[in-house]
């Protein structure tokens, strides 16, 4: 029986909640339960147009602001997502799944990367030459697009859309986020304490829907960029389209996480950080450890066994359960799709070391998988080639960390590796050699702080420009060089018309 009153939710546009028109809704889950808990709006062609069109008057006033003014709105955000975080904690729970606690986590990595858009004045400052030749002075300046857009998946329902948007609108865009129709209600609650902290309105507006609506934004001429995250098949389809209609546009995708094992390191330490890094968040994570890779066959055997043994006492349960180490998978479709990677991983030969199958949990109506550890996987089996969104995890071993590095190299994503040992000079080859975009040595998830860049290689990232750090500002602004010459009152120009190329 439905417990919970299921909610209607709206868009956010130009400062107000806006029922949906288009007589179309997703329904919302509550993956600890089960349970229908709202339903989103899913915008239609139209309906987006008229929110970028707001939107675009929103910026023709909001890049006028000094950035000084817009920080001072920053530094109020900043202070609303402290005094909120349990509210959107518990928010991210109900419908992502994950553990209060965890949300909690990931949105103090959202608060940084405010941190770092605080600072947007320095980080605004151009470049400036005095005197090139003939007393012209030449300088830089950037300027912000205009209408952006972000796109967010479900699984950081507000870490990614924070981390995506503050600079946008520090360095002085209108924004049109586009959360997951999973997760939609933390988008709702970041709207409204855009605007209690006094941004105006239409600078930053949600938009709810699936593909009609990110098809929509990445048609509309007045969308100039898109940051995109979410699965390497729709980002590579977004960088696509949305190159194609002339916008800038970063694409981030998926992720197939390794963690390198040395003989020399301390297999306890290993087996901790791989446990949290791998099973944490139900493994829905981009930044997730997918795949131990143990060299030599006695590290091997150390780690799967003590790993196993402590895969064994994990504990999955609701996200509101303060002893669960993690909770549920986001639906009934990812739950059977994890299943389906380990039987097929099994009839390929992996050797089943721990099986969360079936897990024992108090609700049978949630997405619940208990960890499993998949052993002697090899590279050509389809759980090592794939990202599998969920807590079934590998062991691939190989005899050398060469072997380890090339394999590694050859897979088709590239976001995140980690290695652990104690040794320097394995760890300098490691990290000078190793194609991935993130690199963690003795770091379990090697995500950068708020204040560098975030960005996978190869297919993990399509497009250029980073989240985070520096290459958000890049990324979101326009570079503009004014070469200026001033005469003074007594200057008088006897010289010829030069027709030749100017040069210092
Ligand atoms: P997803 O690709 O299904 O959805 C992401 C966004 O795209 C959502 O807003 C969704 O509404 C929209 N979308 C879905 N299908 C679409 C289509 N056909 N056309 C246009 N838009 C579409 O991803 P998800 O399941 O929400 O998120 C999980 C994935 O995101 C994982 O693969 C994970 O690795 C990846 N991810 C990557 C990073 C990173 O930084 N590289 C970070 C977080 C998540």
């Amino acid at each position: 029986m439905q417990k919970t009153e299921v909610k209607t939710l709206t868009h956010f546009i130009n400062g107000v909640e806006v029922e949906g028109k288009s007589g179309r809704f997703g329904d919302v889950f509550n993956p600890s339960t089960g349970e229908k808990i709202a339903k989103v709006p899913l915008a239609s062609t139209e309906e987006v147009n008229e929110v970028v069109k707001l939107a675009k008057e929103g910026f023709t006033h909001w890049s006028k602001v000094s950035v000084g003014k817009r920080v001072e709105v920053l530094h109020k955000f900043r202070a609303l997502l402290v005094e909120n975080t349990d509210r959107l904690a518990y928010a991210i729970g109900e419908e992502n799944g994950k553990t209060i606690s965890d949300a909690t986590g990931e949105i103090t990595r959202g608060i940084e990367s405010v941190d770092f858009a605080i600072g947007a004045p320095h980080l605004l400052k151009g470049e400036h030459s005095v005197n090139v030749g003939g007393e012209i002075n030449s300088y830089s300046m950037h300027k912000p697009l205009g209408v952006v857009t972000c796109i967010a998946p479900f699984n950081f329902p507000v870490m990614v859309p924070v981390a995506m948007s503050t600079m946008a609108v520090a360095v002085g865009n209108a924004m049109i986020l586009k959360p997951s129709e999973k997760v939609p209600h933390s988008a709702l609650i970041l709207a409204e304490l855009w605007s209690e902290a006094g941004l105006p309105a239409g600078v930053w507006n949600v938009v709810n829907g699936d593909k009609e609506a990110v098809d929509a934004l990445l048609t509309n001429k007045d969308v100039m960029a898109v940051s995109f995250v979410g699965s390497t098949k729709v980002a590579e389809a977004v960088y696509e389209k949305g190159t194609k209609n002339h916008k800038r546009v970063q694409a981030f995708g998926g992720g197939k996480n390794n963690m390198v094992i040395m003989p020399d390191a301390d297999i306890d330490t290993a087996v901790n950080s791989f446990l949290g890094a791998a099973y944490g968040a139900a493994s829905q994570r981009c930044m997730a450890i997918s795949t131990a890779i143990p060299v030599g066959e006695k590290t091997a055997d150390a780690f799967v066994a003590k790993l196993t043994e402590k895969v064994n006492e994990l504990k999955v349960g609701k996200f509101d359960d303060q002893e669960a180490d993690f909770g549920p998978v986001i639906s009934a479709e990812a739950k059977a799709s994890v299943i389906k990677s380990i039987d097929l991983a099994i009839e390929e030969g992996a050797v089943l070391a721990a099986d969360g199958r079936n897990p024992k949990v108090a609700d049978e109506n949630g997405y619940y998988l208990a960890p499993t550890l998949l052993d002697h996987v090899t590279t050509d089996m389809n759980v090592y080639k794939e990202e599998v969104f969920g807590p079934a995890r590998i062991v691939v071993r190989v005899n050398t960390l060469e072997q380890a590095i090339d394999l590694i190299n050859e897979h088709e994503y590239g976001n995140g590796v980690t290695l652990y040992t104690n040794s320097g000079s394995a760890a300098r080859t490691f990290t000078d050699q190793i194609e991935v975009g993130m690199v963690g040595v003795n770091v379990p998830i090697p995500i950068p702080v708020g204040y560098h860049n975030f960005g996978g290689w190869k297919r993990s990232r399509f497009g250029e420009g980073q989240m985070f750090g520096p290459d958000t500002v890049r990324f979101f602004t326009k570079t503009k060089t004014v070469s200026e010459r001033w005469f003074d009152t007594s200057y008088n120009d006897e010289s010829k018309t030069d027709f030749d190329f100017p040069s210092s």
